[in-house]
């Protein structure tokens, strides 16, 4: 079965510009930029969407909120201040179907605009 773009990348199979990585989550920068900083978060776990979460994965999806905010402070934004965005089904304008989050940012010190 062809595994999906982020698993791709989570595998180093496909090149990704990866700005952290540990155990269970990968942040790499968004290849079509929608903000001065624009980077996604994803589970190395293949999970589809958040349509597709269970109960079991509550823990996962507290440390991907928490993996955002410590690329943030890595990153240098953290007090600029970002946004924290989940796209969830074709209608909600999700088109890669592998959970990610994404964190979007008007950069060091600038104001994000209207998204
Ligand atoms: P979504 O619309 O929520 O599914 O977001 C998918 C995001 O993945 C879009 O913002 C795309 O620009 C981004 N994207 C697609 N392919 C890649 C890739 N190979 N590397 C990095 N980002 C990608
Ligand atoms: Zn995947």
């Amino acid at each position: 079965m062809e595994e999906c773009i982020f698993c791709q990348i989570i595998k180093k199979a496909v090149p990704g510009d990866i700005v952290y990585e540990d155990d269970r989550f990968l942040a790499f920068k968004d290849i079509h930029p929608k903000a001065p900083i624009h980077l996604l978060v994803v589970p190395r776990e293949h999970i589809s969407s958040i349509n597709d979460l269970q109960e079991k994965d509550e823990g996962l999806m507290g440390a991907l909120i928490l993996t955002a905010k410590k690329v943030a402070a890595k990153e240098g934004f953290s007090d600029s201040g970002y946004k924290l965005l989940f796209n969830v089904g074709r209608g909600g304008g999700q088109l890669i179907d592998h959970i990610h989050l994404h964190i979007l940012s008007g950069g060091y010190g600038r104001p994000i605009s209207e998204i």
